[in-house]
């Protein structure tokens, strides 16, 4: 599997670009800004982008969607719950502005659903807590988490549609029942692994 770490924007956001080895084609994670350095990164790799897949919609990891699918052509998949965060927003103190609506996307996701890219597949897994329509993908071994779970930190709940009681729901129901080696790459920050965290992370403790 081809897996490459951009970090973009202002809040420093991982943006991910995973890819197939076998047919080249690919999938973009949380495109959160600087779009030409995302697709510099794809042109490098030789990738046919086939989704845009966005963990949440916080603008810093949405930023970026719209000059990216139209240069890639790739469909847009956002959870239902979190759709209305495309059409214009704004985030509260920490950037303090609005942007201009996103084209809809093009896919709606739900919990269960799969993300496949010829030989790769990942699982569509509803996190909410941080937003209502927050989501991990899982597979191949990893699990990408958005602003879910960092490495030994989790999720900001006090923004529009967060709550601290559904996030630790889903961290425990979701997360903590994989396996300690799947590795986590988180929206902000470096991987860690779901081991590393069950023992560290003082917020899953108890
Ligand atoms: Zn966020
Ligand atoms: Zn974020």
């Amino acid at each position: 599997m081809i897996l490459e770490r951009l970090v973009v924007g202002p809040l420093a956001s991982n943006c991910y670009i995973v890819g197939s080895e076998v047919t080249r084609e690919g999938m973009i994670i949380d495109p959160g800004d600087e779009a030409e350095q995302i697709l510099e990164k794809i042109k490098d790799l030789q990738l046919d982008i086939k989704f845009i897949v966005l963990t949440h919609g916080h603008i810093d990891h949405i930023g970026a969607v719209r000059e990216v699918s139209e240069a890639t052509g790739a469909e847009v998949c956002v959870h239902t719950d979190d759709a209305q965060s495309l059409k214009g927003w704004r985030m509260g103190g920490i950037l303090g502005s609005s942007y201009p609506a996103l084209p809809p996307p093009d896919r709606l996701l739900k919990d269960g659903d799969s993300i496949d890219i010829s030989d790769l597949h990942f699982l569509v897994l509803h996190t909410p807590g941080h937003t209502p329509g927050g989501i991990c993908l899982l597979g191949q071994g990893v699990v990408f988490t958005g602003d879910t779970l960092f490495n030994y930190g989790i999720g900001r709940t006090d923004l529009p549609g967060g709550s601290h009681s559904q996030l630790l729901n889903s961290l425990h129901t979701k997360l903590m029942v994989l396996p300690n080696d799947t590795i986590v790459y988180p929206g902000h920050g470096p991987e860690t692994t779901i081991g590393a965290e069950r023992r560290g992370n003082p917020f899953l403790r108890g």
